[in-house]
């Protein structure tokens, strides 16, 4: 394994409450043991949560994400919403756009890629997430659907923006299937060989039903930066071991 570092990044989705703050106690006191600067650990809890997670990570190396922002960067009219600024005033470094299961609630290309110029523009730090559906990989759509993905999704991005795309096949999400090693290493080439003529700074993450049991299988794709991680990552004690079984 090459020495570059890792992202684990926790997607809690429309889980947790003040109550769960307490667990990921061990998480930073794990973070804070393991001196080694291999890793970088973000957590994406609901909307409800950030603030106390900004304030609680705040002093250690942990991050907070948040899990998707309104297209508009201006302030308005959108109830129930929040914009980038909002995230940025927070204290909150990360967003994930595009996640299919809000793709799948009718969020289309030309949104998300409001979205990241949005995030973009206050500063937030853009996990963008791409992956084909089941019937879409039966009909050996990926490629078509992954390029269209990117290419709708980071349209108008500037070469030197920093990005981190995360592949998630939709299959995958929480589902406990992974793609075998030899399917996820063709898509994460393919995607690689794209996002690379257009940023110079990216880093591709998988995300899909990764676990403590899949973990060891995964890492032998060493052109992964990292994960983003659903299920698994609301418990403490199978993100830390998803964390040491990378590195052990
Ligand atoms: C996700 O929703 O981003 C995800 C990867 O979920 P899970 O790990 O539960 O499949």
């Amino acid at each position: 394994m090459t020495n570059k570092i890792r992202y684990f990044i926790a997607n809690w989705k429309m889980y947790g409450d003040l109550g769960s703050l307490k667990s990921i106690k061990n998480v930073i006191k794990f973070s804070r043991l393991s001196k080694s600067k291999k890793f970088k650990i973000i957590y994406c809890p609901p909307y409800t949560l950030l603030s106390d997670f900004v304030d609680t990570l705040k002093k250690s190396s942990i991050e907070t994400g948040a899990q998707n922002i309104h297209e508009n960067y201006d302030f308005g009219a959108h109830t129930g919403f929040i914009n980038s600024k909002m995230l940025k005033n927070l204290g909150v470094k990360y967003v994930i756009i595009g996640h299919s299961e809000n793709r799948t609630l009718g969020e289309d290309h030309k949104q998300i890629n409001k979205k990241i110029l949005s995030a973009i523009k206050s500063k937030l730090n853009v996990i963008f997430c791409i992956g084909e559906t089941s019937f879409q990989r039966k009909n050996k759509k990926t490629n078509i659907i992954l390029k269209k993905q990117i290419m709708n999704g980071l349209k108008g991005i500037g070469k030197k923006c920093k990005i981190i795309v995360a592949y998630e096949p939709v299959w995958s999400i929480g589902t406990g299937v992974v793609p075998n090693n030899l399917e996820l290493e063709k898509n994460i080439k393919f995607i690689k060989s794209i996002i690379s003529k257009k940023f110079n700074n990216y880093k591709i993450l998988y995300g899909g039903s990764v676990s403590p049991n899949n973990i060891k299988r995964l890492n032998m794709i060493d052109l992964l930066d990292g994960y983003l991680i659903g299920g698994a990552s609301q418990s403490s004690k199978k993100l830390i071991d998803i964390i040491k079984k990378t590195f052990n």
